[in-house]
């Protein structure tokens, strides 16, 4: 079962102030993979006190204790998703950078092959392709 992320931080102790349970709930409605700007954005709209560099902060502990995933999507800039979503691929538009997600049965299957061949049980994956649209 996945809790929410505030409940989870609870779970491990982590003490939310006021912002950082704006913060925690701005990643909660989260559908997307908001970079820190996007998140700082959306959380000043809430509290207008809340600075980047709290939130700068306030990602990398939750990344610490797990309840974030960090992606790099080939830009350079990090971007963060609720680790206890679903497993998921991604692919990346090159010229929108919309993200588009995927899972594919093959593709797992075949992980599972390669790490079992060179002597490995998978314990998991991360997957980008990058693409333009076709005409
Ligand atoms: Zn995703």
């Amino acid at each position: 079962m996945v809790h929410s992320i505030t409940r989870r931080c609870e779970d491990r102790g982590l003490r939310l102030t006021g912002q950082r349970r704006v913060i925690a709930d701005v990643l909660e409605r989260a559908d997307d993979h908001p970079d820190v700007e996007t998140i700082h954005a959306r959380a000043a709209a809430v509290d207008p006190a809340i600075s980047v560099a709290t939130v700068y902060r306030t990602v990398n502990l939750f990344e610490e204790a797990g309840i974030l995933e960090r992606r790099e999507f080939g830009d350079g800039r990090a971007r963060w998703e609720d680790a206890e979503r679903d497993h998921h691929d991604h692919l990346i538009d090159l010229q929108t950078g919309e993200v588009v997600e995927f899972v594919d049965p093959e593709i797992e299957v075949l992980q599972e092959r390669i790490a079992r061949r060179l002597g490995y049980d998978l314990r998991g994956h991360r997957l980008e392709l990058f693409g333009v649209r076709r005409k």
